[in-house]
């Protein structure tokens, strides 16, 4: 991988300016001594695996103590709207009342009408989709799912992951920022070194909040948004889509997300994903203008 795409991903360019929630991708993948999940082979792997499926399906949604966070749907509805434009049928799935929000932004954004918003229960099987899981709680080794400061998630989370294993996706691809989201457990070992409460969580439950399943791809990045816009730009590059995310779209999603009640999921604030500040977050998607 271009070593500045590797870098930006996980936010080298801006360490001093980043808070600390959204250096975890960093301290993952600076430490880790298994390779590096590389965002080119995994578009390449996409591109291989897509003419075995019927379409794609991606999952959202994490529920912190301020309620749905910003990060994670803003992401799915953007690689939705390219998926659509690279004209492959996609379905967005996450808990009623987000999948309804997620809707309405979709209908007042004028987003394509192509993008089918699926409640669980009519999700057939994974078998046959490609599967994305963007920002979803990822269960630890003992099952339980857990916030990034180490407390049980005490809202209810659909049975993804039993769906999964019943029904193992052609290709599941994670994205995540801090390792307690569903398919990171490529990285566990190191997740459970160095990011707190990785081992130990504060729930009594003795876990830790490593997510345990394996995706067969996973990217790590400063926030599951941008890794998962990063994700979307590469994959139009491969194909010659013509494609781009300017950084004022990024910023209006948010405005509607906000205004749906859906907030930061660290700082509870709105206007920015994970604490990042919305003028750091501009600095951070003008970088990745110039990469592709
Ligand atoms: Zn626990």
């Amino acid at each position: 991988m271009s070593k500045n795409l590797a870098d930006i991903l996980v936010g080298v360019p801006f360490l001093d300016e980043l808070p600390e929630s959204a250096k975890r991708s960093h301290n993952i993948i600076s430490n880790s001594s298994i390779p590096i999940q590389n965002i080119e082979e995994i578009a390449i792997y996409i591109w291989n695996q897509m003419n075995k499926v019927n379409m794609v399906s991606i999952f959202t949604g994490f529920y912190c103590n301020n309620g749905f966070e910003t990060d994670g749907p803003l992401g799915a509805l953007i690689l939705a709207e390219f998926f659509i434009k690279a004209q492959i049928p996609v379905q967005i799935c996450c808990e009623k009342k987000l999948l309804e929000i997620m809707r309405s932004i979709a209908s007042e954004l004028s987003l394509s009408e192509l993008i089918s918003f699926t409640p669980f229960k009519n999700i057939k099987n994974t078998k046959n989709s490609m599967l994305f899981t963007i920002e979803r709680p990822g269960e630890n080794r003992i099952g339980i799912c857990h916030t990034m400061d180490g407390h049980k998630i005490s809202h209810s989370i659909l049975p993804v992951e039993s769906e999964i294993q019943k029904n193992p996706p052609n290709a599941w691809i994670a994205i995540g920022d801090g390792g307690n989201e569903l398919g990171t457990g490529y990285y566990r070992k190191i997740i459970e070194e160095v990011i707190p409460y990785g081992k130990k969580c504060n729930c009594g439950c003795e876990g830790g909040i490593a997510a345990y399943k394996e995706a067969d791809r996973c990217i790590l990045s400063t926030t599951s948004n941008f890794g998962a816009i990063s994700l979307s730009l590469q994959l139009a590059i491969q194909k010659k889509i013509k494609w781009n995310v300017p950084a004022d779209k990024v910023t209006q999603i948010i405005r509607i997300l906000n205004k749906h009640g859906i907030k930061d999921g660290v700082n509870g604030e709105e206007g920015t994903v994970d604490g990042i500040s919305i003028e750091l977050r501009k600095k951070m998607y003008d970088l990745l203008k110039l990469l592709f």
